[in-house]
């Protein structure tokens, strides 16, 4: 008998028939002789309106309450873990759902992007040896003080790996609307491959450059507590994707996916006075906003100024400019000039550490197409460069022909 925890996904729960095709699997599994934890999301686009409601309430953009926002989206996974459990019920299993405060996720009090601290695992004990399935509410959870608090979008997928680490279960399963991890979004390159395996470095990266499937957070709390994720369809029996720790085999090749973000946009200071300080007041500026900086580019000064160059999301766009354009007067800094159109492609792979021709190969690719690099950054395992954006899809095929991600390696048909 296992421990199971499975996750399912707002598509996967998005009508009616939808979840009573959920219960079945769940129950499947039940009657294979294990445990079952469920942990749900909200049905599909639920989210979504309940923060457009709120957004009627905010002209102008002004702020709303954060600790109201959270007990307004948290209802969306009350309405899920009910139906679902019901569901089993009416198919002749018991079962029983939970809200986050009620198996004490106890997170710190950061709303609408709480991280998760503890959990208190005996509730959910309780009922499994009552022999029930236990139903979990995704993405919430609560603070010291007993506020609701959520876990950020996609946070549902950290509920399911958080419930996984905190009762040692010995699977953690993500059912999703897509079968597995691709070597790139299927949708902009038909070459795309399922990967039957990718570690948690590579996933993160992936995740931070882009690519949609997995929470990152979740990966982050895979990775220390090392519990394998094995994301898959929930309208399918076909293996997915292992979301695992590294090994040898895994080096091999030298890069395992590409990444694509078109929610960034640019922004350039010119004639920035070269002396200390300056970078620190711009960026505290922004990070005051809790505006998130992606890539920082600084030339090299010459006559005692230089240009800087930032990406920041396209949501924060107007806001960023407005801060730094305030700034650039305090400083003394030439001018801004900021830029929408701009998107990121990213090659990740753990090869990369261990060959050197890697970047090179990325930029020779894209200018054998044309297409004009703006920004590069680098780590120990991506390459991502900044082009315009309607160069996006071209580039993300280019990339996957030339370090033929469609083909499999020796090592995933053993
Ligand atoms: N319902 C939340 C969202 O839409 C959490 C989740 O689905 O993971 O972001
Ligand atoms: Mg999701």
């Amino acid at each position: 008998m296992a421990l199971v925890v499975q996750k399912y996904g707002g598509t996967s729960v998005g009508s009616i028939e939808r979840i009573k095709n959920v219960a079945r699997r769940v129950i499947k599994t039940k009657r294979q002789g294990h445990q079952v934890i469920v942990v749900v999301s909200a049905m599909a686009g639920e989210t979504d309106r309940l923060l457009e409601l709120a957004r009627q309430l905010a002209p102008q953009n002004r702020e709303l309450n954060e600790r109201e926002l959270d007990v307004l989206v948290a209802s969306g996974e009350q309405v899920s873990i009910a139906l679902l459990a019901m569901a089993i019920e009416t198919m002749g299993e018991k079962a029983c759902s939970f809200l986050g405060h009620q198996v004490q996720v106890l997170t710190d009090n950061a709303h609408t992007r709480a991280r998760i601290k503890k959990i208190d695992s005996d509730r959910i004990r309780q009922a499994l040896a009552d022999d029930r399935i236990v139903v979990v509410a995704g993405f919430q959870g609560i603070d010291e003080r007993g506020n609701i608090t959520t876990l950020g979008r996609g946070g549902s997928d950290t509920s399911a790996v958080a419930i996984a680490a905190g009762l040692q279960a010995d699977v953690c399963e993500i059912y999703t609307d897509v079968d597995g991890i691709y070597t790139t979004d299927p949708n902009v390159c038909r070459r795309a491959r399922k990967l039957a395996r990718i570690s948690y470095d590579e996933m993160l990266e992936l995740a931070s450059q882009g690519a949609k499937v997995l929470q990152i957070r979740s990966v982050e709390f895979a990775k220390k507590y090392a519990i394998p994720i094995h994301v898959r369809s929930s309208f399918s029996e076909v293996e997915g994707t292992l979301v695992c720790k590294e090994d040898k085999a895994m080096e091999k090749a030298i890069v395992s996916g590409i990444a694509y973000n078109k929610n960034e946009a640019k922004i350039t200071i010119h004639g920035v006075p070269d002396r200390p300080g300056v970078a620190a007041a711009i960026f505290s500026a922004i990070a005051e906003r809790g505006i998130v900086v992606d890539m920082i580019i600084q030339n090299v000064s010459a006559d005692n100024s230089t240009d800087l160059t930032f990406t920041v999301p396209k949501d924060d766009f107007q806001r960023s400019l407005e801060i730094v354009s305030g700034i650039c007067r305090e400083i003394g800094a030439e001018n801004v000039a900021g830029d929408e159109h701009v998107a990121k492609v990213s090659i990740v792979g753990i090869g990369m550490r261990t060959h050197a021709n890697v970047a090179s190969r990325m930029f020779a690719a894209l200018a054998r197409e044309n297409i004009n690099i703006q920004m590069i950054s680098t780590s120990e395992i991506k390459v991502s460069c900044v082009v315009e954006d309607k160069y996006t899809e071209l580039a993300v095929r280019v990339l996957h022909d030339e370090f033929q991600l469609d083909r499999e390696l020796a090592q995933e048909e053993e």
